[in-house]
Parts: structure tokens; sequence; C-alpha cells
């Protein structure tokens, strides 16, 4: 008996090797073994597959982009399964609090979101067998075997999407805000009654005051 996990078949209660030896990367990196990691290092190894990506750091490293919507341990993994960083400016990070990101191939357009809802929770039992303790330890060795072998439409709601993509990223720009007079670079600067304005001072809040 088989379960269909993307495009590739294997039997209930192995982990594919792709997703293992990715695994293993993440882990490093993220400094432990989490849902989270497997999560993430499952979404983008999906997100890749879905939008065409097959060597992402060798001959398609300027190929794609990621928007990552959660900061908490999937961010690590799909940044090392992906390769994007926001230092090479194809990882975009949005502090929204969701479990979800979004895949672009840049030279396609084609883009997909992989969401990993709440409900994924509810499958777990489905896929763990054997003795598992109570306690901490023991709740996320659970999870992390039953998420490396769930099926993709129970961890995860992929969608195709259209993004609207940054512009101007990589043109060498800087002004000074009219109100502050820091230089803000790469059109990140924004007008407002007329002025040119950084973020901190035109969108009228910031997350630092002056002490
Ligand atoms: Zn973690
Ligand atoms: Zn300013």
């Amino acid at each position: 008996m088989g379960v269909i996990l993307g495009h590739r078949k294997f039997k209930t209660g192995t982990v594919d090797s792709t997703l293992e030896y990715n695994i293993e990367k993440t882990t490093a990196f993220h400094g432990h073994l989490c849902p989270g990691t497997v999560i993430g290092t499952r979404m983008g190894l999906v997100g890749m597959r879905e939008i065409g990506i097959t060597d992402p750091t060798g001959s398609q490293r300027k190929d794609m982009m990621v928007f990552i919507e959660t900061d908490r341990c999937p961010v690590d993994a799909i940044s090392i399964v992906t390769g994007c960083r926001i230092s090479r400016k194809n990882l975009k990070f949005l502090d929204w609090g969701k479990v979800a990101a979004t895949f672009v191939n840049l030279k396609s357009g084609k883009a997909i979101r992989i969401l990993c809802p709440d409900s994924s929770k509810d499958h777990i039992n489905k896929y763990v067998k054997g003795e598992y303790s109570n306690d901490k330890d023991g709740k996320t060795a659970r999870e992390v075997a039953a998420y490396k072998i769930m099926p993709e439409n129970e961890i995860f709601i992929i969608q195709e999407v259209k993004v609207d993509l940054p512009v101007n990223d990589k043109e060498k720009f800087k002004v000074k805000c009219e109100v502050c007079g820091e230089t803000v670079n790469n059109h990140r600067e924004i007008v407002k009654d007329g002025k040119i304005m950084c973020k901190s001072c035109g969108e009228g809040k910031s997350y630092y005051y002056a002490g």
C-alpha cells in the first residue's frame, strides 16, 4: 500500500530519501530537529517542485524568489533548502504570523503559495505508531515523525497565485529622508505630503522611539 506524495510514490511509513537528506541539512543549520523544520523543509521542496526549480543553488540560482510569512522554525529550513537569503534579495520576510510561504519562478512567472493549516495537527495520530513519552521531547518526536510522512494534501494547502514582485531591487539608488535626514537605499522611500520620507517617518508608526 502506498500514498502519493507529490509526484513520487512510496510506502506508508517510510521517508523520502530526498526529504531525509534535506532535513539533515536544515536541522544542522537550525540547531535542532523540530516539527517546524520538517514542515519548512517539505514546504521548500514542494514549492520548488511546483514552480519547476531543480537546481536552486546552481544554474537556477537567480530564477527564484520566496516570500515567507513566519518568523518561526520553518524560515530557516526554507532558506537552506532553496538557497534563498534576505541578503541575496530573493527571500522576502513578512512578519505575518502564518505558517506559509510563496515560491515564485522569476523566469516563468509561476507562483505557488503553500500554507500549513492548523488542521494538519489533527492528522498526526494517523501516521505515528510506537511509544512516545508524554513530555515535551516525546511530543516533538511524534510530530516530527508524522510530518515526515503525512501526505501533502493533509499537511499543506497549495494554491497557484499571482505575485506583485518588488521592483528596482538591484539598482543602486539612494535618497535622504526629508524629515530625519537619514539615507534610504534601493527605493524604500515613500512620498508623503509631497516630501520624500523614510518608512519610519512617513508611515506614522515606527518600531523605535527616541529614548
Ligand atoms: Zn525549531
Ligand atoms: Zn526619516
